[in-house]
């Protein structure tokens, strides 16, 4: 379909990619691999979007400070959002736009399973719930974009993650990268023949358009954040709607009520 298209590009779902236990992703060989993998991921999505007509197409490069892509592998035609210190996420997506699509993506903190799974960063927070439910980053940006009324149009990342976004958004187009057998192992299909997918699978979810509507998370919002130490909590500078600190019901954990799910960035 024509239209304007946005894409997330995390580096923790991609084939391949397991990190190092007890670290995450880190900056060595495997982040460096994974970094690469995603920048070609995301270059199978941006091809396919195209080839189906898009008009425009952002690349938002998301993961840790913003700088992890190689954008020479990716169409020219495309933009991209990239860096840190900007407010918010997906800068400029308007209501214009005809769908948002996430690459790499992984589970939430808390998650049954999923390889590297976490919500922003693994060291900070065990979880957070937005109106009594656990969310992760794919639900809390799905979220984002919902406020704008634009739609999710596919998601890739591990088995955890496809569940999880389904289980969220409804049936969307998704590509499994790999089968997660802890956070930091998993049964991996090879690159080629996941990007291979991800080319085919945006072609047609973008031919055809979204499955599933905006996904809502309405406000107000009630917010709880579990942070994993408690110093990071009494310190969290957090701000309810009327401008107040959030609550501390126990020491790790500061709670309140926001006007919307942008309010949390
Ligand atoms: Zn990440």
């Amino acid at each position: 379909m024509p239209g304007k298209y946005y894409l997330s590009v995390d580096c923790e779902g991609v084939a391949c990619a397991v990190g190092t236990p007890g670290v995450g992703l880190g900056d060595g060989d495997g982040y460096r691999f994974a970094a690469r993998e995603a920048s070609l991921e995301a270059a199978a999505a941006v091809s396919a979007l195209f080839d189906a007509g898009a008009e425009r197409v952002i690349v938002w490069d998301s993961h840790g400070s913003g700088v992890n892509l190689d954008y020479e592998l990716l169409d020219p035609r495309c933009e991209i959002l990239l860096g840190a210190g900007h407010r918010g996420r997906f800068v400029g997506l308007e209501a214009d736009f005809a769908a948002v699509l996430f690459i790499g993506y992984h589970a939430m903190a808390g998650s049954p399973g999923g390889t590297l799974s976490h919500t922003y960063s693994s060291r900070a927070f065990q979880s957070y719930r937005l109106n009594g439910r656990a969310v992760g980053e794919l639900a809390i940006d799905a979220a984002y974009a919902g406020e704008k009324g634009v739609p999710v149009l596919f998601c890739a990342g591990d088995d955890f993650c496809v569940r999880e976004a389904r289980a969220f958004f409804g049936n969307i187009a998704a590509v499994e990268t790999k089968k997660s057998l802890s956070w930091s192992s998993a049964l991996c299909r090879h690159p080629q023949a996941v990007r291979r997918e991800i080319y085919d699978t945006v072609l047609a979810a973008a031919k055809a358009g979204p499955r599933v509507p905006p996904f809502i998370i309405p406000g107000p919002v009630e917010a709880e954040i579990r942070y994993q130490r408690s110093d990071a909590a009494a310190s969290a500078q957090l701000y309810d709607m009327h401008g107040r600190p959030f609550a501390r019901p126990d020491p790790y954990t500061r709670s309140g009520v926001l006007r919307s799910v942008t309010d949390l960035f």
